[in-house]
């Protein structure tokens, strides 16, 4: 199944779509990794996307586009993938259209993550995660059980994105509501979205999402 998780900054998707990875092999593609993966190696790619990026501002689609085509052309993405923080304007919605039928593949769901901005800014502000495995933690919701020590892996290095402070996230959620949001209607006249509260609790968000899985094999 390929899906598309939809919604603003912290709203989840990136739990989600890891957790989809984790319980159905849908391999996550998140697009600001892929990126953040290109400033950390130092790619020209990545030298192009860095100050755009720690200013909360999108990154180009045609750059974002290229990075997505070619990693949907690895093998694991044929076995179904969740795509996390792409598309995020029209022009890359399109394109995806046009590369999903250039390599034989199709959308199954959108799911809308619905959330209240004001308290995403508080659970962005908030997060670090695992230098060695990723694991997500936050310094109020969802601390190390033993502080300083990932609950996964043991490691005792932690980071956090230089993108998540309360300015950014401001700009991050502007650009989500201008060109984001209004991607949604395109999906809806195919009768792809479900929308999901993204403030419940945990488990009920994930609850929503496999029916919304589920709804399609029935
Ligand atoms: P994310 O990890 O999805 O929050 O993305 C972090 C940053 O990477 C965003 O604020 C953008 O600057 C950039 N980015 C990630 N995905 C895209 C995309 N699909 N289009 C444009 N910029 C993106």
């Amino acid at each position: 199944m390929n899906i598309i998780l939809l919604g603003p900054p912290g709203a989840g998707k990136g739990t989600q779509a890891s957790r989809l990875e984790r319980e159905h092999g849908m391999v996550q593609l998140s697009t600001g990794d892929m990126l953040r993966a290109a400033v950390a190696a130092g790619t020209p790619v990545g030298m192009k996307a860095k100050a755009v990026m720690d200013a909360g501002g999108l990154v180009s689609d045609e750059i974002v586009n290229a990075i997505l085509s070619d990693r949907l052309d690895a093998d694991d993405a044929r076995s179904g993938f969740t795509l996390d923080g792409y598309p995020r304007t029209q022009v890359q919605a399109e394109a995806l259209d046009a590369m999903l039928a250039a390599k034989g593949m199709k959308l199954d769901h959108v799911i809308e993550l619905a959330v209240d901005e004001e308290a995403l800014v508080d659970r962005i502000t908030g997060r670090f995660t695992c230098c060695v495995c990723g694991e997500g933690y936050h310094d109020r919701y969802k601390q190390p059980k033993v502080a300083g020590t990932c609950d996964v892996c043991g490691s005792h290095d932690f980071k956090r994105r230089p993108d998540d402070n309360a300015a950014t996230v401001r700009t991050r959620m502007a650009e989500y509501r201008a060109k984001t949001a209004p991607i949604l209607p395109y999906y809806d006249a195919r009768g792809l979205v479900a929308r999901v509260d993204g403030m419940a609790a945990m488990a009920d968000v994930n609850a929503a999402i496999e029916a919304v899985l589920q709804a399609r094999i029935l």
